[in-house]
């Protein structure tokens, strides 16, 4: 993968410059146009004093902006430091201070968040886009000003991207790159563990995980495909395996800016697309709608599931509806992101994550030292090498040293593999729950809680005891209208575990504090419960 991103959709260009690209609302990019806009805006960001190393800041929805200031800033060698447009401001400054970046190129709503906080970052450069704005762009985009006018309005310190697309040439200037040793994307983790942490992404990183996701999805062919492009592309998930893999396999992506359940059955019955990669609630979402049976899914054929884990009657249940396949796979961002999956023809196992990527080495050590590996068929942390793994975090020298050892990724994962190399994801390292000298993993205690019929949502830790070391603590939601005493729901834990895995406290709560991208924050409530 001696290569940058950017060659991927100089490929499809020439391979086929009349395709779709993009399609977003009732608009489309062909291949030709798709290039002629991203050339034309790194050119801009290239005036703009924009240079290999810097950092850009994207805060923008699923949109083709999003793809055209992704592959200009990767086509001169600049760093893409993706933002969740959900993040508070006290979230995007720390974000935009970790990373540095001098320039961001946001949707004209964000633009308050970003005033806010603006003196306290580096950024110099502020380019507005509005979709109306975009969307009253010409096709045909109009012959580039000799001189481009950079200039921000009178008045403001933002610059208008549809103004920078329509001025400048589509020559930005040639960049030597490393592949291997250069910086393509900045990521930051989901902070479900903890602080969120820069994972540098090499171009060789993304453009690996490309080919390794386009390898194992065999039924996915070059110019034939559809990708429905629900998920964030700030999430690397998305990242790699819509927006990328779609320009790889020189195919259309259809841009959704804003996910509403409601009206997402139709946008699938009316685009067609033949490529579905989401996470499982979205999965769950589609099979429990109750008009379900309504809409024509039958175009989708492939689907990539990934983030958490997949149950098999979903999985079933949506392979049933559309008459595609869905297979679970597993994958976190230090890794670009993916690096097992179960196969998309052949034999899949319930309840794994599948096999390892092509290219893709795995051992599964001991917890405590991380030195030894354990026995087959036993747990321990999964450890990864493969040639999409991270160079490290970003000015986290300490975290890299932990995280990065002899070229092994420790992923923070409890697993174990079975014979066929199968994999099983068991919990979070971090998470991991001492009591009486016992390891306690929340997730076990959760799937009892979750088969108990009344709980909506649960969520385990463990809190400092003195004579047990921790003792484990269950925090539940109740589905609507139904009612439980504490007493019920430890009954029901003791028929189903172990007694020292059976919650010694309960607390029922209204919500659970989650993630941006809905994973439940078990750290939040251990630190609620630290605090006198
Ligand atoms: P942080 O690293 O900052 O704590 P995060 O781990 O949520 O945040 P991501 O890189 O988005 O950041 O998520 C990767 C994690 O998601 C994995 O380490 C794993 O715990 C979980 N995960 C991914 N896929 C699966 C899956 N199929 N089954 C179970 N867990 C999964």
């Amino acid at each position: 993968p001696n290569q940058s991103l950017y060659h991927f959709l100089d490929q499809a260009t020439q391979k086929y410059p009349d395709h779709q690209a993009v399609i977003f609302m009732n608009q489309q990019l062909t291949y030709c146009e798709l290039k002629e806009r991203v050339d034309r805006f790194a050119t801009a960001l290239h005036v703009l004093g924009v240079k290999k190393g810097d950092r850009v800041a994207i805060m923008l929805p699923n949109c083709p902006q999003t793809v055209i200031a992704y592959y200009a800033v990767i086509r001169l060698g600049a760093i893409v430091v993706m933002n969740n447009p959900l993040y508070v401001e006290r979230e995007l400054l720390y974000q935009l201070n970790n990373s540095g970046a001098e320039t961001i190129i946001f949707l004209d709503q964000f633009q308050p968040k970003i005033s806010n906080i603006k003196s306290q970052t580096s950024l110099k450069v502020f380019i507005s886009t509005g979709i109306s704005d975009y969307l009253a762009m010409p096709a045909m985009l109009p012959a580039p000003e000799t001189q481009p006018v950079l200039n921000p309005p009178p008045g403001t310190d933002i610059l208008c991207f549809e103004d920078l697309l329509q001025k400048n040439s589509p020559k930005p200037p040639e960049v030597e790159l490393d592949f291997e040793k250069e910086l393509a994307v900045l990521q930051y983790t989901g902070g479900t563990t903890g602080v969120s942490k820069g994972a540098m992404l090499t171009h060789k990183n993304l453009v690996a995980n490309v080919l390794q996701t386009g390898a194992w999805l065999t039924i996915c062919k070059e110019a034939r495909e559809r990708f429905f492009c629900v998920l964030p592309f700030y999430h690397v998930f998305a990242m790699t395996t819509c927006m990328n893999l779609s320009i790889y396999l020189s195919s259309a992506m259809i841009l959704i800016p804003r996910l509403e359940l409601n009206n997402l059955l139709k946008l699938i019955n009316d685009y067609r697309p033949t490529i579905f990669q989401a996470v499982p609630s979205l999965y769950v979402a589609i099979i429990s709608h109750p008009e379900v049976q309504q809409y024509d899914l039958s175009s989708i054929s492939c689907c990539l599931s990934g983030g958490a884990p997949l149950p098999i009657e979903v999985q079933e249940k949506f392979e049933a509806i559309t008459g595609g396949k869905l297979v679970e796979g597993y994958g976190l961002t230090e890794a670009a992101p993916v690096t097992h999956c179960n196969p998309i023809e052949g034999k899949k196992v319930n309840g794994s994550i599948g096999l390892a990527f092509p290219n893709t080495d795995v051992k599964i050590v001991e917890v405590e030292k991380g030195l030894e590996e354990v026995p087959l068929g036993e747990t321990g942390e999964l450890c990864i090498k493969g040639p999409q793994v991270m160079k490290g975090y970003w000015h986290m020298p300490e975290e890299t040293a932990a995280a990065l050892r002899d070229g092994w990724l420790y992923t923070g994962d409890i697993a174990r593999m079975d014979e066929q190399g199968f994999t099983y994801i068991v919990d979070r390292k971090k998470d991991m729950v001492i009591t009486w000298g016992y390891n306690v993993y929340p997730r076990e205690v959760e799937e009892v809680l979750y088969q108990h019929p009344k709980v909506k949502e649960a969520a385990v830790i463990g809190i400092p005891d003195a004579t047990r070391g921790e003792v484990i603590k269950a925090f539940i939601v109740l589905k609507e209208g139904q009612q439980a005493t504490k007493e019920e729901i430890a009954g029901f834990c003791r028929k189903n575990l172990a007694n020292y895995k059976v919650p010694r406290k309960i607390e029922f709560r209204s919500e659970l504090p989650k993630s941006p991208v809905g994973k439940i924050l078990r750290r939040m409530l251990s630190e609620e419960t630290k605090q006198p």
